[in-house]
This record gives C-alpha cells, sequence and structure tokens, in this order.
C-alpha cells in the first residue's frame, strides 16, 4: 500500500471508531475529517501515532487535540458552510484546517510565533487559502475581523473572556472548555441580544489560556 492510501485508511478507521462509534453524527464534519490529512500538521509526518486516539506534542508545551474532542467540538458549532469563525489557539493549525473545509472564512489566533508560523506554511501548503493565523494574545479575540458567527477556544479558560463575547454576531456560538488548569467542562455558549444561553457538553483536559483574560503562565 502506498503511504498516500495508508494514511487515508488511517483516516477512515478513525472516523469509524473513534467518531461515528462515539456518536458523533454530522455528516460534515465526518467527512472533513476524513478528508484532511492530520500526520501534516505534525512535527514529525511520518509518526505513527498520526491518527491514534489521543493528543500529541507539537513543541513549545503544547499539544494536537485528540481527533474526537476536534470532532465534538467542530459538531457543536454547527457550521453550515457560510460562516466567519475566530478560533483561540492555532497550534498545530489541524482544528483551523477542518473549520476552513466547513465554513468560509477563518481567523485563528496563536501567541507561539513558532506554532503560527509552522501550522500557517502548512495551512498554505495544503490550500486552505481561507484560513489566515495570526500571532497575539487570543483572550482578546481579534476585533478586526468581528463580528465572528461563530468562536472557539481550544485552550482551557477560567471563563468566557468579554472580548469574545463582544465580537460574537447575535445568534452566534461560542465552544470553549472552561474550569481550572487541570479539569474543564467542554461549553457551548449562544448569544441572543444582552444574553448568553449555557450548554454543558462534558468533561475534557486542555492546555491553559495564558494571557490577559486566562492564566499569567504556562
Ligand atoms: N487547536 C489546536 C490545539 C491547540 S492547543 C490544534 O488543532 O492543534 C492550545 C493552543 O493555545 C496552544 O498552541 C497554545 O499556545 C495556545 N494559546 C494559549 N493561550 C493563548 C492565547 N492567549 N492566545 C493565543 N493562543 C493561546
Amino acid at each position: 500500500m502506498s503511504e498516500h492510501d495508508q494514511h487515508m485508511a488511517a483516516r477512515r478507521a478513525m472516523v469509524e471508531q473513534q467518531l461515528r462509534g462515539r456518536g458523533i453524527k454530522d455528516p460534515r464534519v465526518l467527512s472533513a475529517m476524513e478528508r484532511v490529512p492530520r500526520h501534516r500538521f505534525l512535527p514529525h509526518p511520518d509518526d505513527p501515532g498520526a491518527y491514534n486516539d489521543y493528543p500529541l506534542p507539537i513543541g513549545d508545551g503544547q499539544t494536537i487535540s485528540q481527533p474526537y474532542m476536534v470532532a465534538l467540538m467542530t459538531e457543536a458549532l454547527r457550521l453550515n458552510g457560510d460562516e466567519r469563525v475566530l478560533e483561540i489557539g492555532t497550534g498545530s493549525g489541524y482544528q483551523a484546517a477542518i473549520l476552513a473545509e466547513l465554513s468560509s472564512e477563518v481567523y485563528s489566533v496563536e501567541r507561539f510565533s513558532t506554532l503560527a508560523e509552522r501550522a500557517s506554511c502548512v495551512l498554505a501548503e495544503l490550500g486552505y487559502h481561507g484560513a489566515t493565523v495570526l500571532i497575539g494574545d487570543g483572550s482578546l479575540g481579534y476585533p478586526e475581523k468581528a463580528p465572528y458567527d461563530r468562536v472557539i477556544v481550544t485552550a482551557a479558560c477560567p471563563k468566557i473572556a468579554d472580548p469574545w463575547v463582544e465580537q460574537l454576531a447575535d445568534g452566534g456560538i461560542l465552544v470553549a472548555p472552561l474550569g481550572d488548569r487541570w479539569g474543564q467542562t467542554l461549553t457551548r455558549v449562544t448569544k441572543r441580544g444582552d444574553k448568553l444561553e449555557h450548554q454543558n457538553l462534558g468533561g475534557c483536559v486542555f492546555v491553559p489560556l495564558v494571557g490577559e483574560h486566562g492564566w499569567d503562565s504556562d
């Protein structure tokens, strides 16, 4: 089997066992996860664990999220294809690629320039021109392109930062792991006028959000 076919087979197995098998149903999310070459977003693309059921280190003490968590968060965003999406915590860029498959514009903010530059290169090489990576403190959002139809935070946060709510369109959805450093609740927040509706989507563990509206250090 060629390397290309091996990766495709690994992605199919990942989708069947880790995603569909655990209740991910949105057909658009499942097919995006089957298409995006996750191995390309790893520091070593030949890592045999690229499609396995766990997060992996990507440098600077950060991780690429477990495939199931990427699928769960993406499904929770209920993307139709025409949204403008803000991601906080680019990391490897893998989640940004999945978002780019399913929406029209993605702005993703990362605090480490090394990670941001690598993610940006891989996204460009793979042709995800709708995804833009920015270096900065994502706890402040990215006001330049607001309002966003969706906001996804892929680092643990102590609370929903005010700038994210301000930059979210009315009727928009934000998904974030809310809690303390050691454990969080994946939370979906829907903005309705000046009210926020909260939904609990289950437990999770992410690396911390470090910045003005997050923690002071890793
Ligand atoms: N979505 C990523 C995984 C993210 S891991 C992927 O698909 O690979 C969380 C990321 O959030 C890390 O890269 C970390 O550096 C970043 N991060 C933490 N605090 C941040 C902040 N205030 N602004 C931007 N990025 C932040």
